[in-house]
């Protein structure tokens, strides 16, 4: 299936590693302009030297008003792909405030504020857009020591759900995209154990974790006109691990 972007602007958060940066070079690939938002400007320099076409934006998505400064000017967006996000793990009992509140703050908070800010201009011109907020089959499923995590990523799909509802008539469609482990620098914090690794790929029916590639089709899926009318709804990228 042949995907193409061409003449659509695209903005990935969370560019600067793993899946966002795929994302938005994948993006890049098929004929999107790209802007790459992420906090850490080594990672925008190297992703820029590259792909040179892309448009870099540094900024920490967890202050609210560095977010807003860092974002009027980036002008029309078709395609949004809200993939930043972080994973400390802590059991349950030694939950802290900080945590809780970094982790809620991007990655649920900042998702719905880039997504306003996309949204209104899209809104505004009656063009319609896609998003694609990366969530995680923690929204759907308890893991040990992600407490913090799973809440965060079951918010996130309810978001993306009264999103769909709510800006569907502007025909905006919102969908989330809810990988397995994936073996990118967050996957390695929780994963790397291969005793560990072995008690999930064990529970997923495809007996293995999925590939950065594998999330990345599917969220092109979800951006692109071959998913014109689905909306709302939440796609494990799990091998089959939420259906058991
Ligand atoms: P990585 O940790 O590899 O990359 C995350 C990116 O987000 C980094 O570029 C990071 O920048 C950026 N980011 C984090 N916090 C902020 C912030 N406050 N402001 C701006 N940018 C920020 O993660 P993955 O690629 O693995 O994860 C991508 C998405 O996929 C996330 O939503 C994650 O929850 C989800 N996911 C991942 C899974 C996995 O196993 N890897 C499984 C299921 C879902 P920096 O490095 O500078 O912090």
């Amino acid at each position: 299936m042949e995907i193409s972007f061409s003449g659509k602007r695209a903005l990935v958060t969370g560019a600067g590693k793993g899946i966002g940066r795929a994302t938005a070079l994948a993006l890049a690939r098929c004929g999107s302009e790209v802007t790459a938002v992420t906090r850490t400007k080594a990672d925008l320099d190297s992703l820029v030297q590259e792909c040179p076409s892309i448009k870099p934006v540094c900024v920490d998505l967890s202050d609210w008003d560095a977010t807003e400064q860092a974002l009027k000017d980036v002008g029309p967006v078709d395609l949004l792909v809200n993939n930043a996000a972080c994973a400390k793990l802590q059991p349950f009992l030694e939950v802290t405030p900080d945590q809780f509140d970094m982790s809620f703050n991007v990655n649920v908070k900042a998702a719905l504020h880039v997504a306003q800010i996309v949204a209104r201009g899209m809104k505004a011109r009656g063009s319609g857009g896609s998003i694609v907020n990366i969530s995680s089959q923690a929204s759907q499923s308890a893991l040990r020591d992600h407490a913090v995590y799973c809440a965060t990523k079951g918010a996130l799909d309810m978001l993306t759900r009264v999103m769909a509802l709510e800006l569907g008539p502007y025909q905006i469609r919102v969908n989330s995209v809810n990988p397995t482990v994936v073996m990118t620098d967050m996957g390695k914090i929780g994963w790397s154990d291969p005793e560990k690794a072995k008690s999930m790929t064990s529970r997923i029916p495809l007996g293995k974790f999925a590939e950065v590639e594998d999330v990345v089709n599917s969220i092109l899926f979800l951006l692109s006109d071959k998913s014109a009318m689905t909306n709302g709804v939440i796609l494990p990228v799990d091998g089959g691990f939420l259906a058991c």
